[in-house]
């Protein structure tokens, strides 16, 4: 039997579940006991315990300071980079170790803490829905978190008894949802306006594999700001209309938290309203009276005017950093509650010149694109992949300490790579491979994944053998590295989990520090390159003087020997434009006894035009630099 995974939409705003109808092969939410199918991704602490969800959102006004929402703001970040952000939140936020605690309730929680709360509370939903437990989901990120809000995601699955098989990127999934069938290949932009926040991701489907181009948005920019504007407008109305009564009786709305908080909801729910009707009509009792106020579609439309107005820049944003036109965006998909809105839809298909996607709920189709990714991983829809992408490059140590990347960072798995290599010693029959992964240039800097050896190659001279190396890496993550002499056909290969046991900070730091030291490594590496094809001419002069010294004349031989002390004297020093001027000098000495070689193969192993070849192509460079013996 087929382990169940559910596909979950941890949002700022609501969250959800869903999974995929085995009968229909659709994906559906799963709804509560009582048909709702969004839950609010809030938390209440009271003294008889948690609440989550509706409940804790009616609580919201009377106990601020123990009502956490929005916290995926939080997720993964520490106390520095959530400064300027602190403001929006009534509840109190502590400086933790590394990443920030709240203090809620009469106690500490972390972020993952509550949000594993949430999860809970959808766990509970699918197992009530199954009649049996859900221990796997697949859960979506925004696009831009980073690793550590990707590994606090994942905590909070662990915290909340959910294995959490598979973090997806939410315009990934959103893509998902509405399939390959509808969007085909070609590049999508999915413009997310959820409660809080707007993302814009620019992707590119190819052959099932989604890649995400570029992506922008607004942190501070949703529904809820949506509200804030009506309110305020219906406050100075109401202001406006009642201002006897309120001067009367000494009320200060703006100062009356319950009361805001009601508005607050009233001018919500007008708002949705609004997105399908013409007019509406609010009302709201006030201490001794009714308040009453038809609202038009052109009248709100004026009031959010300004604020869809500000999701157009970060659309042509990412437009340019993904180098594309608006034309050249093949579909564009609806994402998130406030995409609802007609003058949301109406810009954003001005802005793209292109009908967007809506068939499927904006508020729930990233917990649909979840569910189908889910069932992929579980075996169930085999036609799709989705892909992850390699936090840091892969290669291989090459002669003298250098890393030769096969897999740059940020590729899109699965994927293989295949390059060439040969020996650098006559007679080599060994191989020493060496796995490296990381950003430097120097395998001393970067971390060692694995090590095998090619044996049983013939001897050969130095450059000789074809050896070739590919590297695989499986939808899983698992890299599989394989050398093969082609001569010989000898082969030998490993297995290994490139992340395993590698945190977050890891990768970071590694990718920080291949920026801090890029000049330096450069250097490094074009002094070792430079030292490595002077050894190699210095390899194969010495072996062509053996074989045809005798037949040159002594003033020649001398010539030669002069060239090879000077090449050996430079090769010791650091000056690499020293070294490749004597390594040229040697050349040109030898340009007459390469002329006197027999040996076709050895004549054809030197020579200026021979060493050139080995400093710029690949299939001559030298593997590992365990090989010297
Ligand atoms: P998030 O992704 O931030 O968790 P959602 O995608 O669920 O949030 O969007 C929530 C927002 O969508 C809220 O501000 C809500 O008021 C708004 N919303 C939901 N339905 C509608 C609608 N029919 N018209 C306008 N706004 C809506
Ligand atoms: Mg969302």
């Amino acid at each position: 039997m087929m382990s169940r995974i559910v596909g979950i939409d941890l949002g700022t705003t609501n969250s959800l579940v869903a999974y995929v109808d085995e009968r229909t092969g659709l994906p559906v939410v799963i709804p509560d006991g009582e048909g709702r199918r969004l839950l609010p991704s809030i938390v209440g602490f009271t003294p008889d315990g948690i609440v989550v969800g509706e409940a804790a959102r009616r609580q919201l006004a009377r106990r601020p300071a123990d009502t956490v929402y929005s916290v995926k703001r939080l997720m993964g970040r520490g106390w520095e980079d959530l400064k300027d952000e602190l403001r929006y939140f009534p509840f109190k936020v502590l400086a933790g170790e590394g990443v920030v605690k709240l203090a809620v309730g009469g106690r500490e929680v972390t972020p993952p803490e509550v949000s594993a709360i949430v999860l809970r509370a959808l766990k509970e939903r699918a197992e009530a829905h199954f009649g049996e437990p859900i221990e796997q989901a697949v859960v979506t990120v925004p696009a831009y978190f980073n690793d550590s809000q990707r590994q606090a995601t994942k905590d909070a699955g662990r915290i909340a008894g959910l294995d959490v098989v598979r973090i997806v990127n939410e315009p990934t999934a959103a893509s998902l949802a509405y399939g390959l069938h509808r969007l085909g290949q070609g590049v999508i932009a999915v413009y997310d306006l959820g409660g809080g926040t707007f993302d814009v991701s620019i992707l590119r489907v190819k052959d099932g594999i989604f890649e995400v181009l570029a992506t922008n948005g607004d942190t501070h920019l949703g529904g809820d700001d949506f509200d804030r504007v009506l309110m305020l407008w219906l406050l100075e109305d109401i202001q406006a209309r009642h201002h006897a009564q309120l001067d009367r009786d000494c009320i200060d709305l703006a100062r009356d938290n319950e009361f805001m908080q009601e508005l607050r909801l009233a001018a919500e729910a007008a708002k949705i309203r609004l997105s399908t009707e013409e007019r509406t009509t609010l009302t709201l009792p006030l201490a001794g009276f009714t308040y009453h106020r038809v609202i038009t579609r052109a009248e709100i439309e004026r009031l959010l005017e300004p604020l869809v107005a500000r999701t157009l820049g970060p659309c042509r944003k990412a437009l340019a950093d993904a180098g594309l036109t608006p034309a050249e965006i093949d579909q564009v998909v609806l994402v998130g509650g406030s995409t609802r809105v007609p003058l949301v839809r109406k810009r954003v298909q001005e802005l793209f010149a292109k009908t967007p996607h809506s068939q499927l709920n904006p508020d729930e189709v990233v917990a649909l694109g979840a569910a189908v990714q889910a069932q992929i991983l579980a075996g169930g829809i085999k036609d799709m992949l989705l892909l992850d992408v390699t936090p840091l490059s892969l290669g291989i140590e090459t002669l003298g300490g250098i890393v030769s990347v096969l897999i740059p960072r940020n590729t899109t798995i699965p994927t293989s790579a295949r390059e060439m290599y040969t020996t650098s010693v006559d007679g080599q029959t060994v191989v020493d491979m060496h796995v490296v992964q990381g950003e430097r240039e120097l395998v001393k800097d970067n971390r060692s994944l694995a090590r095998f050896e090619l044996r049983g190659i013939d001897p050969m001279p130095a450059g000789m053998p074809k050896i070739e190396v590919t590297f695989l890496i499986d939808a899983n993550g698992i890299l599989q590295v394989q050398a093969r002499e082609q001569r010989t056909g000898k082969a030998a290969s490993i297995e290994v989990k490139p992340t395993y046991g590698l945190t977050d900070a890891d990768v970071e730091r590694m990718v920080e520090d291949s920026f801090t030291y890029a000049e330096a490594d450069v250097e490094t590496r074009l002094l070792i390159e430079t030292r490595n094809e002077a050894d190699t001419v210095l390899t194969h002069v010495g072996r062509a003087l053996r074989q045809a010294g005798p037949l040159l004349e002594a003033g020649e031989r001398q010539t030669i020997e002069r060239a090879v002390a000077a090449l050996r004297e430079a090769r010791e020093g650091k000056d690499r434009d020293a070294i490749r001027e004597r390594t040229t000098d040697l050349n040109h000495a030898t340009e007459h006894l390469a002329e006197v070689m027999m040996d076709a193969a050895l004549k054809g192993a030197l020579g200026t035009r021979r060493a050139n070849e080995i400093m710029t192509s690949k299939a001559e460079a030298p593997p590992s630099s365990g090989d010297r013996r």
